[in-house]
């Protein structure tokens, strides 16, 4: 039988660089390799986990498939879908009986929530880890393609295998994620990761040329020379992003230049702008074309579902089994 490889991203808005590096180049890896069966879903669930506004996630489910088949996955190869149309739900509660509140409260990512929403603490965001469990354990996924960031969240979900197989006696594999060179996109800020929530901080894939320059423009820089790279902050976030989207031996000139005649950040931002927009502009014309096809992406959503549904449903009815909640 084929591994199986579960991924997702949130219907939070448009994607951005992050998650396109992080995310979508892994899944894009695996879906072209025979040996794997791929499901890659819009995460609507996990987008209730924070506050949002029903008609932006009605349009935003949408949207990620969209981009998901401009960028490049393919409904003849990967299983492409909408998790709330799968009982992703149902396994989430069946497996939060053997997870520890404490825990959860304990995790970075939980923290770094309850920072950013202090009025919206609900048992959706603590729930969110187990959530995304079920999304990959309802599927018996052994490989996440995802950005370091979901690190302690692949860790919670091999504890509920573990502690599931214990147990109950059910066969779920300890998944382990799947890094990109992109697994941590830096912030254009200069500080921490890109991130949708964060203005400021991201390039989106349907940014233009001019869009590009303008956001680049705004990334904090220094003098452009020194004795020493800096190892953190804009200028080495800016060093990271040229070796993501015009190689290593790019990077390695600038470096050059820094201990040497010193870097033109103007001609940096240039080259870099220009070599990201080669790279997202046939995924944004691939895109407008599949917004005027709505009959084709309707059918695209609609089988993904059907074929999901099935896999998963098999795994809710054996969980239910072993767990004393059905006769057989
Ligand atoms: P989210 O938007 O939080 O649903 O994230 C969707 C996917 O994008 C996850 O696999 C994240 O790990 C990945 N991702 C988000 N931001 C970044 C980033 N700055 N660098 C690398 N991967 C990221």
């Amino acid at each position: 039988m084929k591994k199986r490889v579960l991924s997702g991203i949130r219907a939070t808005g448009r994607l951005h660089l992050g998650n396109y590096m992080g995310a979508v180049k892994g899944m894009l890896e695996l879906q072209d390799n025979p040996e794997y069966e791929t499901l890659y879903m819009v995460a609507d669930l996990h987008t209730v986990t924070t506050p949002y506004k029903v008609e932006e996630l009605r349009k935003n489910r949408r949207e990620v498939v969209l981009d998901y088949l401009a960028a490049g996955l393919d409904p003849e190869k990967s299983i492409l879908f909408e998790q709330s149309d799968s009982p992703h739900a149902e396994l989430a509660f069946y497996l939060s009986s053997v997870v520890n509140i404490a825990r959860m409260q304990h995790l970075p990512t939980f923290k770094d929530k309850v920072k950013q929403h202090p009025n919206n603490v609900t048992m959706a965001l603590l729930n969110y880890p187990v959530l995304m469990a079920a999304d990959i354990l309802i599927y018996k996924a052994g490989l996440v393609p995802v950005g370091i960031d979901q690190e302690p969240h692949l860790e919670v979900a091999r504890e509920i295998a573990r502690k599931m197989n214990e147990t109950y006696g059910t066969d779920f594999p300890e998944p382990v994620r799947f890094a990109t060179r992109g697994e941590y996109v830096p912030s254009l800020t200069g500080e921490g990761k890109m991130s949708k929530s964060i203005e400021g901080s991201y390039i989106n894939l349907t940014d233009d040329l001019e869009t590009i320059q303008k956001r680049l423009a705004g990334a904090p820089t220094d003098s452009g020379k020194g004795e020493k790279i800096p190892t953190s902050g804009g200028v080495f976030n800016l060093l990271k992003f040229v070796e993501l989207f015009e190689g290593i031996d790019a990077r390695k000139k600038y470096e050059q230049a820094y201990r040497g005649q010193g870097i033109a950040y103007r001609e940096l931002k240039e080259n870099l702008a220009q070599a990201i927009f080669n790279e997202l502009k046939p995924i944004q014309e691939k895109r407008s074309e599949l917004e005027r096809k709505t009959s084709y992406v309707d059918e695209v959503i609609k089988r993904g579902a059907e074929k999901a549904r099935k896999i998963a449903k098999e795994t809710v009815l054996e969980v239910k089994e072993k767990m004393g909640l059905s006769f057989n």
